[in-house]
């Protein structure tokens, strides 16, 4: 992840606005109590920085946006995608003129999500044919707005949207269409509800634990008379991939929450290989350290725990709070 750190963007800060260190830790300090808990120093600063006009990220940064990972009110963001579906241009009547909207599909590895294109250069690329199936498309600029229930990315005159773009591949294209994610506090969240999102610090880590999966298609194995089956493949070598268990925390409770493989793994920023030291428990002692406190993006549903009666948190995809994230949060 590219990051701008706390004292370099004091430095900017005192570059570009002239400001001094006190009046720069005056700033921040106050951002910190307004917002209290709910930030880091460090994005506090982000947040200073952004107020005073400082561009603190290239858009390289927003164009880098994976479909899962839009939300609602995004601005100014950027995906790649290959078109899955194109639908017709429609014309209608505004202002006493006629306007027109186009949309498509595209997706990428993480999902899919409607297009919607309103400015005439961009409906002209419809027009004339060059939106179809497969091809690929860069879209810049353009920002996220629900429509029943769904996430669709809008276009306006300021947006970019190139077709076969040099350099960019998108192998395969996952099923999924960009479902509408609702962020929610973690005490207004009720048992069986899906695709919500939270946002919040990570309070309390347990070690991680590990299953086995089929190294050919990723399905959990069953050890069965000492060799691991695959419902599919048969007997199998095998991989271990962790399930971790931790305590969210956004100021208006607290929540058990339970991520798999790759969101563990991103929880706990190591690759699957690293992950297995955690089997270790002085390992996972001194690793839990650099991530208990950090501020995580939580995607997921709710699970009712019938053992201990409480609901929980199932993750199904997770990142780590950015400067650019909070700022969306915080329009
Ligand atoms: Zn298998």
């Amino acid at each position: 992840m590219l990051r701008v750190g706390y004292d370099e963007i004091i430095e900017r800060i005192k570059k570009e606005k002239g400001l001094s260190d006190i009046e720069i830790k005056g700033k921040i300090d106050k951002k910190l109590s307004d917002l209290a808990g709910l930030i880091s120093k460090e994005g506090a600063a982000h947040i200073v920085a952004n107020e005073l006009g400082i561009k603190l990220f290239d858009k390289a940064m927003m164009e880098k946006v994976k479909i899962k990972d839009l939300l609602i009110g995004m601005r100014k963001v950027g995906i790649n995608g290959k078109v899955t579906s194109v639908f017709s241009v429609n014309s209608f009547i505004k202002d006493g003129k006629e306007r027109k909207v186009g949309s498509f599909m595209a997706g990428d590895e993480t999902g899919r999500v409607r297009i919607v294109v309103w400015d005439e250069k961009h409906i002209k690329e419809m027009e004339e044919g060059n939106i179809k199936e497969d091809v690929i498309v860069k879209v810049e600029n353009a920002y996220v707005k629900e429509n029943n229930g769904f996430k669709e990315i809008h276009l306006n005159g300021n947006s970019i949207l190139s077709v076969n773009p040099e350099g960019i591949k998108i192998e395969k294209v996952s099923d999924v269409k960009a479902a509408n994610i609702f962020r929610k506090k973690i005490n207004e969240l009720k048992e069986k509800e899906t695709n919500v999102s939270l946002i919040g610090t990570l309070v309390q880590l347990f070690q991680p634990r590990f299953f086995e999966v089929c190294s050919e298609c990723g399905k959990k194995a069953l050890l069965e008379n000492g060799s691991y089956n695959c419902e599919q493949h048969g007997i199998v070598s095998v991989k271990s991939v962790p399930v971790l268990n931790f305590v969210m925390d956004d100021g208006s409770g607290v929540i058990r929450t339970v991520a798999f493989r790759d969101n563990a793994c991103r929880i706990l920023k190591m690759d699957e290989e690293k992950v297995l030291e955690l089997k270790d428990n002085a390992k996972f002692e001194e690793h839990k350290l650099n991530i208990e406190g950090n501020q995580y993006v939580v995607d997921g549903r709710t699970s009712k725990n019938q053992m201990f009666e409480r609901v929980e948190f199932v993750a199904n995809n997770v990142k780590e709070v950015t400067p650019e994230i909070l700022m969306q949060e915080l329009g």
